[in-house]
Formats: structure tokens, sequence, C-alpha cells
């Protein structure tokens, strides 16, 4: 599997000590260089205001460029908990470069591949950026597929964190389907908050006690999620806003998921969007334990490696009843 990165990813907060650490792309690009299937690929460039624009306001753009530019050494963007300095929107920029390049590379060739890309986007509203984001990596993503192709994307979301932004996309080819702690940061994503707009994109919120889930649970769940995705979305392309704070360990998540469950929810969206013929795509969100994200992006490319076929047979009493009954709803609302 190709992993799409960029060293000048390291630049932002280089000097602080922030759990959204510089190590997060440096120290897992250079592990993952070792490992024999996984070639790293540096290629990104600068998204330009044309391309941030398709999810964020001007006004926006300009003060995250104003505020970045003002910071003296590192400074809470005014919108939300992001700190920031001099480096951070060039390096945003450059994450969604990195982003566009790999949906690129898969579109090319139709092989899967993991964007590690910093700072990670899914808390990041239109005018909001929040929770250590400054744009929605994704998201931009989406609506540049939406704006060239007119491809429906769904985004499917495995991080601890509900992305309050990405959710606020919802509409006009986007989808959105994510599992997360809740009630937990950033307080949204509850069991109500669910839709089938007039488009028929869909909404589908999987609010998870904060206290954990079992392993097969977790898997179990992401394959009725799958499911339910090729049955009643059929999108044109598959996004997976792949956080791994979610895996046992992590200093800022935690759901008691064991590191491996990752192997297994790749081999559920390879089967997806295989039996879709659909381009699929990783893009890093959270994780904030360096070994956990090392060996999660590892499993995922042993998976796509091996073209690994049948299911994990994850068992659908696992997943926890309130859960089963949201999927339940969400397949009546058609
Ligand atoms: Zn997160």
């Amino acid at each position: 599997m190709r992993v799409v990165t960029d060293i000048a990813l390291g630049a932002h907060l280089r000097a602080s000590t922030h759990p959204e650490s510089p190590d997060r792309v440096e120290s897992v690009a250079a592990a993952l260089r070792a490992h024999a299937g996984i070639a790293l690929v540096e290629e990104a460039y600068e998204a330009d205001d044309a391309t941030l624009s398709l999810v964020h306001p001007q006004s926006y753009i300009d003060l995250v460029a104003r505020e970045c530019e003002a910071a003296p050494g590192y400074a809470p963007l005014s919108t939300g908990d992001v700190l920031v300095g001099a480096d951070s929107f060039s390096v945003a920029r450059r994450a969604v470069g990195s982003v566009l390049r790999a949906f690129e590379g898969v579109q090319q060739d139709g092989a899967p591949r993991f964007a590690l890309v910093r700072p990670p986007g899914h808390h990041a509203e239109p005018a909001r950026g929040m929770g250590f984001c400054l744009v929605n990596n994704v998201g931009i993503l989406a609506r540049h597929l939406r704006a060239s192709t007119g491809a429906r994307v769904a985004i499917l979301d495995i991080d601890y964190h509900h992305g309050n932004g990405t959710q606020a996309l919802v509409g006009d080819g986007i989808s959105y389907v994510s599992s997360h702690a809740w009630p937990a940061y950033p307080g949204s994503g509850g069991p109500r908050e669910q839709a089938r707009t007039e488009s028929g994109d869909v909404l589908l919120n999987l609010p998870i006690d904060p206290r954990g889930i079992s392993t097969e649970g977790f898997v179990a769940l992401w394959e009725r999620a799958a499911a339910f995705v090729e049955r009643s979305l059929r999108p044109d392309a598959i996004v997976i806003s792949a956080g791994f704070d979610y895996v046992r360990g992590d200093p800022v998540g935690d759901l008691g998921v064991e590191r491996n469950a990752a192997g297994a929810l790749a081999r559920t969206f390879a089967n997806l969007a295989g039996e879709l013929g659909v381009p699929l795509l990783y893009v890093l969100e959270g994780g904030y334990d360096l070994e956990n994200i090392i060996g999660s992006i590892v499993e995922i490319a042993a998976v796509h490696d091996r073209r690994a076929e049948g299911t994990n047979g994850a068992a659908p009493e696992a997943i926890p009843e309130h859960l089963r009954e949201i999927f339940a709803r969400a397949e009546e609302r058609r």
C-alpha cells in the first residue's frame, strides 16, 4: 500500500509539547519506511484558497492566515482549541494537497492509499477551526470530487471523537457515518442526530459508551455499517476518516479496542469498495499513541496488499443493543 505524506507536515507545532505532534507524521513515516509492502510517497503541494473555499468561506481563510502569521510563538486560534504558529496554515494547506494527490493516485491505479497528514480535519466546521483542526481535509476532498466529477462520497469516520465539522457538510453528495464516544468531546453526534436528505445523502451517528466497547463489537458495528452503505447508499467513492484514538492505550481517547481491529476494519472496507467498484482512501485524523498509529497502518496495509477476501465473521450480537436499533431505524428511512 502506498502511504502519501510530506516531510514538511512536521513544521506545525514543532517546538510545542502538544499531543498533536510532528512525530505523528515524522516518526510514523520513519517506522513505516522499514516495512515491506509499504511505499512512502512524498508528493504534496499547498492547496490554494480556491480549493479551501470549497468548504471554508474566504473570511475564515483570511482569519486563519492572519492569526497564524501574528501568533507569538504559539497561540490558540480565536474560533476554537487549535494551537497555531507561523507555519501552521502552510502545513494545513499541504495536508489538503496530500489528500488530493493521494486520491488522484487511487483513481489512476485503483489501489487504496493512506494519506498520512496533519493537522487533522474532522472537527473543522466551515467557519470554525477547533479540536486541533484548521481545515476539513476529507470535506474538501469530497466537495472537490462532487464539483469535478459529480461523485457522491461516503465519509466513514472511525476516530474516537465525533467529526462535527464533517457532519456539517452532509448533503449535496456527501454522506457521513461515524462511530465515536458519546457523550464526549465535542458533544455532538448523539443518538438522535440521524438524517437522510432529499438528495439521498445520509447522516448516521453510532454513539458508543465512553467506557468502551469490545473489539468484536467495534468490528461488528462497522461490518453492519458497511452493509448499510452497500445496500442503501451506494456511493461513488469511500473516504475513511482514520483516527486511531479509539485504540486501547491512547492518551486522549481510548475505547479499549485492540490495535489489530484496524486490520478487520480494513477487510470490511476493502470488501465494500470492491463490491461497489469504487475508490477507497484512508486519511489520518486523530490518534496520539505513535505505536498504535504505526501498528494500525501496518495492519491496514497488510490487508490491502493481500487483497484479503472473506469476512471477519464478527457476531452481530456483539453490537450494543442501542446501535442495533439505530441501524434498524436508518434502514427504514429510505
Ligand atoms: Zn479524535
